[in-house]
């Protein structure tokens, strides 16, 4: 192992491997900070390009889903279990478009009734796989194959997942 990599930092949320910073940490997404700030890089240039919205919601959905805080932490289980059922009506188009942003925006009221999920051992891509795409040609289409990605890893609870979004009273 060369110097450098011996000191890289494991992100405890996503696990990829950053050098050690110092800086703001969301209050219950549980990550590392240079992995943070990573995930702010890309949201940066998702608020300057209005062609970058759909992508903007695929990512922060995606971001929380790596980073689900601690199963003690109420408030992250329901966060953590209601980004992966917005991945899932992004990803699986179960409905159009239209219908997905209304399910998407009813469904936060029943959030009380997700069980806490446990996530896979690791990850097939992470926010560092995105960033040397971010605000290049690339950066949609990367960001879709991070969330299909990790819609994957999760597959343990996709049945879960959509019988709690098809069981919703909306
Ligand atoms: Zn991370």
């Amino acid at each position: 192992m060369t110097k450098l990599q011996g000191s890289l930092e494991a992100c405890c949320g996503c696990g990829a491997r950053f050098l050690p910073s110092d800086g703001p940490r969301h209050a219950y997404m549980i990550s590392s900070p240079s992995c943070y700030q990573a995930f702010g890089s890309l949201l940066e240039k998702e608020y300057s390009n209005s062609a970058l919205t759909v992508t903007h919601r695929l990512n922060v959905d995606t971001y929380a889903v790596q980073h689900p805080g601690h199963e003690k932490d109420r408030r992250a289980v329901q966060s953590h279990g209601l980004h992966l059922a917005r991945l899932m009506l992004q990803l699986e188009n179960v409905l159009p478009p239209r219908e997905t942003n209304d399910v998407m925006l009813g469904m936060g009221r029943y959030k009380e009734s997700l069980k806490a999920l446990t996530p896979p051992p690791s990850y097939r891509l992470t926010v560092k796989d995105v960033l040397p795409f971010a605000g290049t040609k690339q950066h949609s289409e990367k960001v879709r194959e991070w969330a299909k990605a990790t819609w994957e890893d999760y597959r343990e609870h996709h049945d879960y997942i959509r019988d709690w979004v098809k069981n919703l009273p909306l």
